[in-house]
């Protein structure tokens, strides 16, 4: 778990509170940063109430870490047979993670790109993969068949040309605040770089709505279609945020032209290190891809 002291924490409540993890046993860990200080402590969450040490002077916030490294070491590899098992033809995970909060799990790095590397050795399934900074992107280029532009990125100008420089095909979410004119400028520039293998992805916009995650801008689909050559696949799990909410959308971009999906699952999404809420088990999977088969041909398309 970490421990985030607060602003104005004095270096004896920092001491007390490490003595305290100490005797209970925890290996501690201290990062002193110019606003405060953070707390790593790990040990068995168990041999100590964590409201006792929550209650100490100069304490702000305790953020437990779920068994760090499971999703990706052990976890990941189930949830690529689990997709493989369902139907997928692509896997997706994330190793650099654009998390809203500083605190949250960032993601594996280097390390990240190599388990997903060996789930691809495993099911014989390509891997796409988000690259944040323009220096990583040789980097993720190594080891990813496709490399993911995020939501967050879609007008990072610079990541976007250093994409382009690249061989490798590129999967461009639409940007939450972004218009389909802007989303397709953005594409504008991985091709003017000479790299013409852009997939478009919406994932769902920022509305006033605040029942789901994202509102789901399935619009998108039929126009993108009217002006530009370019694939376009629907994240129906960033567009709702909601895994029961998931199977309808899916269905719904199909039925409106979408090229494919994007779905996350998880073989226990309530341990999941990131969107466990909008992963799909085992099973919701493949009984919705089989209903998948059954839209694609009602409207004319395979899967
Ligand atoms: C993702 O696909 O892992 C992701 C972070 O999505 P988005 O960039 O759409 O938020
Ligand atoms: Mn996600």
């Amino acid at each position: 778990m970490i421990i985030i002291m607060k602003p104005d924490a004095s270096e004896e409540q920092v001491a007390h509170v490490t003595e305290r993890l100490k005797k209970h046993g925890f290996g501690v860990h201290l990062s002193k940063g110019a606003e405060r200080t953070v707390i790593g402590a790990i040990g068995d969450k168990s041999a100590i109430q964590l409201e006792t040490i929550q209650m100490l002077p100069g304490v702000s916030e305790i953020v437990p870490i779920r068994k760090p490294y499971k999703l990706v070491s052990r976890e990941f590899q189930p949830a690529a047979e689990l997709a493989k098992r369902g139907g997928a033809n692509v896997l997706r995970g994330g190793a650099f993670k654009p998390r809203t909060s500083p605190y949250a799990f960032q993601g594996l790095g280097e390390q990240g790109l190599k388990f997903m590397a060996q789930a691809r050795e495993k099911t014989g399934l390509p891997f796409v993969t988000e690259v944040m900074d323009t220096r990583d992107v040789d980097l993720v280029a190594r080891y990813a068949d496709m490399l993911q532009i995020g939501a967050r990125n879609m007008a990072n100008f610079n990541l976007l040309k250093e994409v382009g420089k690249t061989k490798k095909p590129i999967l461009l979410k639409r940007g939450p605040g972004s218009t389909i004119q802007e989303w397709l400028m953005s594409a504008e520039y991985i091709l003017s770089e000479g790299n013409s293998q852009v997939v478009l992805c919406e994932r769902g916009i920022r509305t006033f709505e605040t029942a789901t995650r994202n509102t789901l801008d399935l619009n998108a689909v039929p126009v993108v279609k009217k002006l530009t050559h370019l694939p376009i696949i629907v994240d129906p799990s960033h567009g709702t945020g909601e895994w029961d909410l998931v199977p309808a959308m899916a269905k719904a971009g199909i039925a409106a032209g979408a090229d494919g999906l994007m779905i996350e699952v998880h073989p226990r999404p309530d341990e999941a290190m990131s969107d466990g809420a909008q992963s799909l088990k085992a099973e919701t999977f493949s009984k919705l891809m089989a209903e998948l088969k059954l839209v694609a041909k009602a409207v004319g398309r395979t899967l």
